[in-house]
């Protein structure tokens, strides 16, 4: 700037005038390089380039929408059944182009529309869905690399984008399946085999949201001694049924479904919960399977209940 004024775009900012360039911008090669580039690296993709004899060159990008090559064409021979489905995009949707002259000896960058071509066709936000940035990914992987669920990498990424980074447009509506996809390329197949249990947190963390949200009394809660974990959860209709009728308590599991192990202590827990949020329920009577973890989980919880006695009796 001949001015010596430094202007501070933010990120948001930057990304708009490489999306749609309108004038011809000039920026130091190192920042170009650091923190403009990697906003918009989605955007573009190379079409062709050229390096003169100073060691100056430039580059021609185009959009990643415009497809100049014609898409491969389906083997024909392939079951219906077993082809993937892909999305095709239409032919030569977008021909934005721009122009990236590097001047290595000035260590300047300038960045020029190409030869009139036309705006895009599209907004940010859809290239962003097509591709996500070189930012984004890097941000992702950051996240990515504690290996956490990606459930909660996205609440992560979005709020560090927003609150850190002004980049909350580019993360807008970044989907935990796009996350999964990153992580797994991150931690690789090392970890298949604990796919099911990262996928397991998530959907735990979900269902938990889901209830509350549904205005379930909800409780998850540990055995640390069992290394056993559960979940309680209750409508408050239901907990005043409990409170009515709860002399007669029906308990019920469901056969062969017990592949976490649980134990009694695990049961119990979850009883002296729901005690705690009904603190009237006296169960008179349970009813319940022949199953010894059920039994112990109740007397544990229940004292006063035993088999076949009178006044409050366990009935199998
Ligand atoms: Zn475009």
């Amino acid at each position: 700037m001949s001015n010596n004024k430094i202007v501070h775009f933010t990120s948001d900012e930057k990304r708009a005038l490489l999306f749609n360039i309108k004038n011809t911008l000039e920026i130091s090669e190192e920042e170009f390089d650091n923190s403009w580039w990697p906003l918009v690296s989605n955007v573009w993709t190379q079409f062709n380039s050229c390096k003169l004899n100073n060691g100056d060159s430039w580059k021609v990008f185009t959009c990643r929408f415009t497809k100049h090559r014609e898409s491969s064409t389906r083997k024909e021979n392939i079951p219906i059944k077993k082809r993937r489905t892909a999305m095709i995009r239409p032919a030569n949707i977008c021909h934005a182009k721009i122009k990236v002259i590097r001047m290595t000896s000035k260590k300047l960058i300038q960045i020029e529309r190409y030869n009139n071509t036309p705006d895009h066709t599209h907004t940010l936000i859809a290239s962003d869905r097509l591709k996500r940035s070189t930012a984004v990914r890097t941000l992702v992987m950051q996240e990515a690399i504690k290996n956490y669920p990606p459930g909660a990498i996205v609440k992560a990424v979005k709020e560090y984008a927003n609150n850190e980074l002004d980049l909350g447009e580019s993360v807008k509506d970044l989907k935990r399946k796009e996350v999964a996809n990153i992580k797994y390329k991150l931690h690789g197949p090392l970890e298949t085999h604990l796919v099911g249990n990262i996928e397991l947190e998530s959907d735990i963390l979900e269902t938990i949201s889901y209830l509350k949200n549904q205005e379930y009394y909800c409780e998850r809660y540990y055995i640390s001694q069992k290394s056993t974990y559960g979940i309680v959860f209750a409508h408050p209709k239901q907990l005043k049924k409990l409170h009515q009728y709860g002399w007669l308590t029906l308990i019920d599991s469901t056969h062969k479904t017990n592949k976490h192990d649980w134990h009694s202590d695990t049961i119990a827990e979850a009883l002296k919960i729901i005690l705690n949020i009904c603190k009237n329920w006296i169960p008179g009577y349970v009813l319940m399977d022949q199953s010894n973890i059920e039994a112990n989980s109740i007397k544990k919880v229940f004292p006063g209940l035993k088999a076949g006695e009178n006044e409050s009796s366990i009935l199998l």
